[in-house]
């Protein structure tokens, strides 16, 4: 991938140390099963597993350091409550930032086999990871009076157009689309796009175009076709990602990628908690389970995720097994169960025995 120099290390005998955060929610059970299939399918990762609470602040700082030795990290999300005072800052984002993960990376393409209004989706989105929105610099100068910071740097930005295009190119895309809103904040969005306009003049193979973001969230939901690569600041991208997941099917089945120089991180793509769904079996595993593959290939572990994408995809478009949240009657553990089948049906691996 793009911006990955740094061979990943954590590599012992042959096999591979990864961060596991278990986070709350369904993060816990959709990780169980990952370890499960991973073990099934004789994958060579060892995950070294750090819980999370909101509690102190130790347990992200272990979590971090964990995952600054490792190189790598697959995680649940974890619960962050808006009651909680101003100064209790979400422990994921403490971890992207704290991680320099500039580059959250989303690809949204339709699923055979799950029924959807729109169809032929196949949009990636780019979102700056660690400043604008989510900086969390917030006081009340005199009461009743919130200032709430929204921070855009140069370097930053450009550093994130860069990603979008260089990916774009690296996977043989046609066009990227910064989504703005700098009608309004001339100043902080106006110098992202300005950013992105930099970047995409080096990039004269690669169409470049900018879209207002009130506008792309309408253009998404009537004609999402016209979408290619999308680049944008932080809570764009947040909102984007929700409107693209929904598109697709859900939140169950997207999976997402933080990147840094050093370090990655994956997870779901809209980094769902499923409070309400835990703990009982009805959670959806495909975007916990393609995260899972977005990771093995990070470890240049190639064969090991196709051969497991495949058999999740192959699974959800050739047998009726679906859960709740895609209109099926299945289990959690049930569609584990039909792809680890699939995947024994296939034979083990050979080529990098
Ligand atoms: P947040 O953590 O952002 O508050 P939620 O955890 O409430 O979001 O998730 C939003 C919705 O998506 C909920 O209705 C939840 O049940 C559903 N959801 C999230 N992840 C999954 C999943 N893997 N399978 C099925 N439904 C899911
Ligand atoms: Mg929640």
């Amino acid at each position: 991938t793009v911006g990955q120099i740094i061979p990943p290390p954590a590599k012992y005998g042959g096999r591979h140390t990864v961060t596991l955060i278990p986070g709350d929610g369904i993060g816990p059970e959709l990780l169980n099963h990952v370890k499960e299939l991973f073990r099934f399918s004789c994958v060579p990762v060892d995950f070294e597993v750090v819980n999370v609470s909101s509690a102190t602040e130790d347990d992200v700082n272990n979590a971090i350091t964990a995952i600054r030795r490792n190189g790598v990290a697959l995680k649940g999300n974890i619960e962050t409550l808006h009651t909680l005072p101003a100064s209790h800052k979400s422990r994921n984002n403490l971890l992207r930032t704290s991680l320099d993960l500039y580059a959250n990376v989303m690809h949204c393409k339709s699923l055979p086999g799950v029924q959807t209004r729109h169809n032929n989706i196949d949009i990636m989105i780019i979102r700056e990871n660690t400043e604008g929105e989510y900086s969390s610099l917030e006081h009340e100068s005199v009461s009743g009076v919130v200032e709430c910071l929204k921070i855009i740097t140069r370097t930053n930005s450009l550093r994130i157009a860069e990603y979008a295009f260089k990916l774009a190119r690296e996977k043989g895309r046609k066009r990227v689309t910064a989504v703005h809103k700098a009608n309004i904040m001339k100043l902080g969005d106006g110098l992202f796009l300005q950013c992105c306009r930099e970047v995409a003049a080096g990039y004269p193979d690669i169409a470049f175009d900018a879209m207002i973001v009130d506008n792309t969230t309408m253009q998404l939901v009537s004609k999402p076709q016209q979408f290619d690569v999308m680049v944008m600041p932080n809570l764009y991208g947040n909102v984007v990602s929700n409107v693209c997941a929904g598109l697709v099917g859900g939140p169950g089945l997207v999976p997402g990628a933080n990147y840094g120089r050093d370090y990655a991180v994956f997870e779901t793509a809209t980094r769902n908690t499923g409070k309400s769904i835990a703990d009982r079996n009805i959670a959806n595993p495909t975007a916990m389970l393609l995260a899972s593959c977005m990771m093995l290939d990070h470890l240049k572990l190639h064969d090991y995720a196709t051969m497991i994408r495949n058999a999740v995809l192959t699974t959800m478009n050739e047998t009726q097994l679906h859960t709740a949240d895609i209109g099926g009657q299945g289990t959690t553990s049930e569609v584990v169960q039909a792809i680890m089948r699939h995947i024994q049906s296939k034979g083990p691996l050979t080529s990098e025995l």
